[in-house]
């Protein structure tokens, strides 16, 4: 298991799956919830487990809410790559989330 232990106060420990993870939970007027771990060229959080890798955002999203649906995707209505705050994060279609994305790549 990734472990990655809670060092600050301004970090608080949280699962992903069965993962237990380190993020920052930032000022309050800017609650991303920023994943500490390894992040792919893309800027996307990413960690593995049991050697099966996986995206930390989306991971973060089924712990909310239960397994993505298949062809969904994971939109970051923060424009941020690498927060894992559900509450940040949306359940799209790849079409859906084209519209969200008017002019930029998607986040
Ligand atoms: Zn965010
Ligand atoms: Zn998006």
């Amino acid at each position: 298991m990734a472990l990655i232990v809670s060092r600050g106060a301004d970090c608080r420990s949280y699962t992903v799956g069965r993962v237990l993870i380190r993020i920052e939970v930032g000022p309050l007027d800017t609650p991303c919830h920023v994943w500490q771990g390894t992040k792919l060229p893309s800027g996307y959080g990413h960690g593995s487990y049991q050697r099966r890798h996986f995206l930390a955002h989306r991971r973060a999203w089924e712990q909310a809410h239960g397994e993505i649906p298949a062809g969904h995707q994971i939109h970051h209505r923060c424009e941020r790559r690498d927060c894992i705050n559900p509450d940040h994060l949306e359940l799209v279609t790849p079409t859906e989330h084209a519209a969200r994305h008017p002019q930029g790549e998607a986040s």
